[in-house]
């Protein structure tokens, strides 16, 4: 039987330009890249190619970026790290040169404050399930709750932030539900507090000791851009972000490698450099302590760890091949995407859309829609559906948590505020690369015939 997949929000297939990319880093040029002899060196060529490819893809320099084993543990850096360095540096022998000048003695009053970060309801549990972790550690953290569409409430944002406030994490697009966070907007109202911060020390004439840096580096601002990469403009800049995740799987690259870019990686921050020497750290991961320790040379001391050079050089070629195919492969699965729906309201029409209309606030390769439980046809529930479109050949994804015994209702469906039944009893069907006119017919004939029965 010919199978048909509609999940690539979930994983993409590797693209064979991407695989030729890898191919030599497998056996011919298995060289280690810390190491300075012939065969290291290639091998750290293709590193530093990859990550220079990449670099230009987001506007960045190639040392801001940092290679991790996939979004979820660069989603773990981001949170953990910057908590853990706002910690390290302020509470254990802290000693940076600052010290004298600017009055950042620690004192009990430091001590008893709570670092606070502030995440959306919807993110990905890499994020969710690390902020809770951090929670039971001792930070507060902020919910930021959305609104039916799944937009993050930017009112909330600007009355939580406050001087305790180190990090904000609001995904760029939904994995879900495929809804757009307003990153620009985001990152604006942090750089307006920052200011605001910056003018209120400065009439105090000195920085308060609150923090280890200029109180204007916090809050740092971190999006999840794992399912935006494809589809939307990811260049740093432009956004005004300080860390983000991507991940190579889900760009038609390897599994097994994600990166981190880090604002200010690898640049010299005047007043660390002892404070970096003493922690084996190069030269200003001012931002963030390493979760994995092990190798000061790599990734600036902050990602222990023989670099995986094949799914490196093959995360650049895949970065290189979305850039090159972006907007047109947009404008074609944003037809799809209005085909399908169209069609979808003809064939089940109590079927309900879940998340914003199509339009600029959903990406393009994204529906996800609630089925009604009993329309007389004898499907109890969207799993059903499911494994019936499954038995059939068909791919798609439970908008719930679902595993083989149990189904949690989607926490992403349930902060847009729907019931427990339609958070658990809705199918997401995302497209991608390969996905056809024919396909999405074969598809739709297939769900008209289930829905029928
Ligand atoms: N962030 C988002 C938005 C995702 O969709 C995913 C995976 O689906 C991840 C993070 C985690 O990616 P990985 O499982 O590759 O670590």
């Amino acid at each position: 039987m010919k199978k048909y997949y509609f999940d690539y929000a979930a994983g993409t297939p590797l693209d064979p330009r991407v695989e030729k990319a890898m191919k030599p880093y497998w056996s011919e040029k298995f060289g280690n890249p810390g190491a300075l002899h012939w065969f290291g060196q290639e091998a750290s060529a293709a590193v530093f190619r990859a990550r220079d490819t990449i670099a230009k893809a987001l506007g960045c320099n190639y040392r801001e970026i940092i290679f991790t084993s996939s979004a979820t543990e660069s989603n773990n850096l981001a949170l953990r790290g910057v908590i853990k360095n706002f910690k390290i540096l302020r509470f254990q022998d802290c000693k940076i040169e600052n010290d004298k000048k600017n009055n950042f003695a620690i004192s009990n009053l430091q001590l008893a404050i709570k670092p606070k970060i502030i995440v959306s309801a919807i993110e990905h549990d890499s994020i969710l399930e690390t902020a809770r972790d951090l929670e039971r550690k001792g930070v507060e953290v902020i919910y930021l709750p959305v609104d039916k569409n799944g937009m993050v409430d930017l009112k909330k944002l600007k009355e939580s932030l406050d001087e305790r406030t180190i990090l904000v994490s609001v995904m760029y697009a939904n994995n879900e539900v495929g809804t757009i966070e307003p990153i620009f907007e985001i990152a604006k109202i942090i750089s307006d507090f920052k200011k605001g911060k910056g003018e209120s020390q400065k009439s105090k004439g000195k920085f308060d000791n609150l923090y280890p840096l200029p109180p204007t580096s916090y809050p740092l601002f971190h999006t999840d851009a794992v399912q935006a990469f494809n589809y939307l403009n990811c260049n740093v800049n432009d956004l005004g972000v300080d860390l983000m995740t991507l991940s190579a799987q889900k760009i038609y690259g390897p599994k097994g490698v994600g990166l981190l870019y880090v604002k200010g990686l690898g640049f010299r921050v005047k007043g660390l450099e002892n404070q970096n020497k003493k922690n084996n750290l190069y030269p200003n991961p001012y931002t963030l302590y390493p979760l994995i320790t092990g190798g000061s040379q790599q990734e600036y001391g902050l990602r222990g760890g023989t670099e995986n050079v094949p799914a490196i050089a093959g995360f650049g070629k895949a970065v290189e091949l979305v850039e090159q195919s972006r907007q047109k492969e947009n404008k074609r699965l944003r037809k799809l995407q209005e085909y399908f729906l169209a069609k979808m309201k003809k064939i089940a029409p109590d079927a309900k859309l879940n998340g914003s209309p199509i339009g600029s606030n959903r990406i393009s390769n994204n529906l996800n829609f609630y089925f009604l439980p009993d329309r007389g046809s004898g499907l109890g529930s969207a799993q059903d559906l499911m494994i019936k479109l499954d038995l059939a050949g068909f791919a798609v994804s439970p908008g719930a948590a679902c595993t083989a015994r149990t189904c949690r209702p989607s926490h992403v469906l349930k902060a847009l505020g729907y019931s427990d039944e339609r958070a658990t009893g809705s199918l997401r069907f995302t497209f991608g690369r390969p996905t056809t006119k024919t396909e999405v017919d074969k598809l739709l004939k297939v769900i008209y015939n289930l829905l029928l029965k």
